[in-house]
């Protein structure tokens, strides 16, 4: 599961039973390659979620503008050189 679809995923709290999307779940811990999240309302931990890669930022219609300039950067930077 990739990072937009984790964020379109419907969780759902196994200890004080909230439903929502991944993308409403709150954000924890953050790492190099990933962020822990936690539930909005109890903050019983969900799981740890990748970052979503520079591919992905590139061909999924779901990233967010911001990530997709920051991919294209990178790409023509790596072009480049
Ligand atoms: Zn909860």
């Amino acid at each position: 599961m990739n990072y937009y679809d984790w964020m379109s995923d419907v969780k759902t709290c196994k200890n004080c039973g909230w439903v929502g999307l991944g993308s409403e779940a709150k954000i924890g811990e953050c790492f190099n390659e990933c962020a822990e999240y936690h539930c909005p309302q109890c903050e019983h931990y969900f799981e740890a979620v990748l970052y979503p890669s520079i591919t992905e930022n590139l061909i999924d219609s779901r990233a967010n503008p911001a990530d997709r300039l920051f991919a294209e950067i990178v790409m023509q930077k790596i072009v480049k050189h």
